[in-house]
């Protein structure tokens, strides 16, 4: 793909959160794309910077930080499941985590927030739709999480779901809906604010955004449909150990 492709791209994906926006009466200022990075080379991404964008999304820790090595500035959030043993690495790294899904490792995300001294704004994620294969708390479990965040001093900012897979996108609404109206419970019950809504993917953006997502995370539409399961730093030309030894960490893979 060349840069006038993927600006092309990027404007499109640009008008359609307007049009979406214009339909809600919403501003579009309201809303962020995240753009979804994972699998793909820093080379990419730092075309996607040429182009303006400047918040990507990722999944895995160990390629996010990488990548953020090998090219230029950006804002990184993780929207992939964080293990706690990854905890540590996340922080240097990531300025919001969408994924948040269990008590433990608020608490411990807690205690390493307080270590650091660096905080991320955190999203937790719910499973509204209850799917087994799904990672997150479901409706009822998220006020647990709420409070363990609010005990734990953690910045909590909203909610994050990744509906069932459906090829009609109206298919999502009822979920996004759900989450919007599930944050509007959240808020009261705990007296908080919970501005932030990540709902929405290529597939479904747009609905997402009536229904009042802030952030939408969009991979595919931008820089096509991923070929690799993850991105490995072995492609640079370094050694697994060169790059484990350049990134300070131990427990590279
Ligand atoms: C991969 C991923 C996306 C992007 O999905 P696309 O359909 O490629 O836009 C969004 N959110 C999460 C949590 C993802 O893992």
């Amino acid at each position: 793909m060349n840069e006038d492709d993927l600006q092309t791209r990027i404007d499109s994906i640009y008008a359609r959160i307007d049009a979406a926006c214009a339909r809600a009466g919403r501003d579009p200022m309201s809303v962020q794309l995240v753009a979804v990075s994972k699998t793909f080379p820093p080379e990419i991404i730092d075309e996607a910077r040429n182009c303006g964008l400047s918040l990507f999304g990722e999944n895995r820790v160990q390629e996010a930080l990488a990548k953020s090595q090998l090219c230029g500035r950006a804002d990184w959030h993780l929207i992939g499941p964080l293990q706690r043993n990854k905890i540590r690495h996340a922080l240097q790294l990531f300025s919001c985590i969408h994924s948040i899904d269990n008590v433990r490792l608020i608490e411990q995300l807690a205690v390493a927030c307080d270590e650091s001294g660096v905080c991320p704004d955190i999203l937790l994620e719910v499973n509204v739709a209850g799917e087994a294969s799904k990672h997150g708390f479901t409706p009822a479990s998220v006020r647990e999480g709420i409070k363990a965040a609010i005990d734990g001093g953690l910045r909590v900012v909203g909610l994050m779901t990744v509906p069932p897979w459906t090829p009609d996108p109206e298919g999502s609404r009822k979920y996004f809906r759900q989450l919007r109206e599930l944050r509007d419970a959240l808020e009261q019950e705990f007296s908080i604010s919970l501005p932030e809504l990540s709902m929405g993917m290529s597939g479904d953006f747009e609905v997402a955004i009536e229904e009042g997502a802030t952030f939408v995370r969009v991979g595919t539409a931008l820089f096509g449909v991923r070929k690799a399961k993850k991105w490995a730093p072995q492609s640079t030309g370094l050694t697994t150990d060169e790059f484990s030894r350049s990134l300070d960490t131990d427990d590279f893979v």
